[in-house]
């Protein structure tokens, strides 16, 4: 018998993954859902590579996502010498993707009627038993609940939490996609089916192949994921933000707006450290930087409001999981509502079943992160940094899955 009260009703802010997957999730469970993103435009991702995880695929199969042609399998890990050898490899098949081939799948599991672009976050009130969005231009929503998944920057979480700020970690990555066809024979055969790593003191070089463009999955028309991370303190960094024509960004600085000269000076300093195989990756890319970022916050609920992925907590990169992550929090997000009467009491049963988890997995990233050096405090931190110096225990723990079970 159809219900005589109309379903309940969220307002999702942010059009990426943790968007979408919460979405998929809260449909499943009969609510009604929105998506507001600021972008105008449907979202690109600059061709950034992705690491999967189990817990990754089963959420996009469990949201109605196809995990079809998902990106490219490798079978192993490689370690190479400044001269390109070989000096240790270890078996782990693993999928990497991209950004664009995740965030399309999701895309294409929300309704075009239930999808907004073009629509700014900028305030919420909230009365006890709901929430009246508004969106800059002037338009209001009224809703049961407010989703953030509007990111690192969430203005959500802004407004509910706005002591909550993330804290920069003290190292940025240089990054870049080359394609598959323009590298040189050697490159091509002898990293690039691979998941290989390169690690001079107090940086790290990673590569892994993932999709073309248009998630192009055919021999020869793939892309090479490119990261290299390099130490700089806060000062290093608000000079790196100085773009080509003078102006101060806060975070980072949009590619073509990278200055030359960082650009020539990165240059300069890869051909003094790197192999044959990375050079020839750097040369056939536009490189753009990344600073790494890490926090998370004492609480995921506020009344009517509720965060998810990025917005709720965010890990440095070195485990790869931020979009299992994000499927996760939606996940149980749904589960938590689905299975209790009260709104309420679902909000605080989500709470209490992911906070510890975004915690344990920012903790679990700056444990990782100590390898680069970068202000190690106590014993546990230094001990880490020595185990993580052997390029062996390097590819035991850097994006490996399951690394999650030690905490549960
Ligand atoms: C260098 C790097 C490497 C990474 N590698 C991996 C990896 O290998 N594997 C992996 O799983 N994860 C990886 N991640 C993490 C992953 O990219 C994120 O965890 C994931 O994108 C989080 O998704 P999200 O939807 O929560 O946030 P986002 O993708 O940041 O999306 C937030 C959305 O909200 C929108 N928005 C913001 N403000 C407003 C507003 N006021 N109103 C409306 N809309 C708004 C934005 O436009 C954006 O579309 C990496 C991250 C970095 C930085």
């Amino acid at each position: 018998m159809p219900s005589k009260y109309p379903p309940p009703r969220a307002i999702i802010i942010g059009g990426s993954m943790s968007g979408l997957f919460s979405a998929a999730f809260l449909r499943q469970i009969g609510w009604q859902v929105d998506v507001y993103e600021r972008s105008p435009v449907e979202l690109v991702g600059r061709g950034a590579g992705i690491t999967t995880h189990p817990e990754l695929l089963e959420t996009l199969e469990k949201s109605g996502a196809s995990t079809r042609d998902l990106g490219v399998e490798v079978e192993k890990r490689i370690t190479l010498d400044r001269r390109g050898r070989v000096i240790a490899e270890k078996h782990l098949p693993q999928i990497l993707t991209s950004w664009d081939r995740l965030q399309r799948l999701m895309r294409a599991t929300i309704d075009e009627a239930r999808y907004h672009l073009g629509h700014t976050f900028e305030r919420v009130e909230q009365d006890g038993s709901g929430v009246l969005v508004h969106f800059t231009g002037g338009k209001r929503e009224r809703a049961d609940l407010l989703i953030g998944g509007d990111g690192i920057r969430s203005s959500v979480r802004k407004q509910v939490a706005p002591a909550v700020q993330p804290i920069y970690s003290g190292y940025y990555i240089w990054r870049g996609a080359p394609k598959e066809a323009d590298l040189a024979p050697e490159t091509r055969a002898s990293i690039f089916p691979y998941f290989t790593f390169f690690l001079p003191e107090r940086q790290q070089v990673i590569g892994y192949p993932i999709a073309g463009l248009n998630n192009d999955l055919r021999l020869g028309h793939r892309r090479y994921n490119f990261i290299w991370y390099r130490v700089g303190d806060a000062q290093e960094l608000r000079r790196m933000c100085v773009d080509e024509r003078g102006h101060q960004h806060d975070y980072s600085v949009p590619p073509p707006l990278i200055r030359k000269d960082l650009i020539t000076q990165m240059r300069r300093q890869a051909q003094e450290i790197m192999p044959p195989q990375f050079l020839d990756c750097l040369a056939n890319m536009q490189p753009f930087f990344t600073p790494i970022y890490d926090f998370s916050t004492p609480q995921l609920v506020f009344g009517r409001v509720a965060l998810v992925g990025d917005a709720a907590s965010s890990a440095r990169p070195h485990m790869g999981f931020g979009m299992a992550k994000a499927g996760g929090d939606a996940q149980a997000l749904a589960a938590a509502l689905a299975s209790h009467d009260a709104i309420d009491a679902g909000l605080a049963a989500y709470n209490r079943s992911r906070q510890p988890i975004g915690e344990a997995i920012v903790l679990h990233g700056r444990k990782l992160g100590t390898h680069l050096g970068v202000n190690l405090r106590t014993d546990e931190e230094r001990a880490m940094w020595k185990l993580l110096q052997d390029h062996r225990a390097m590819m035991d723990w850097i994006a490996v899955p399951n690394f999650l079970a030690a905490y549960q």
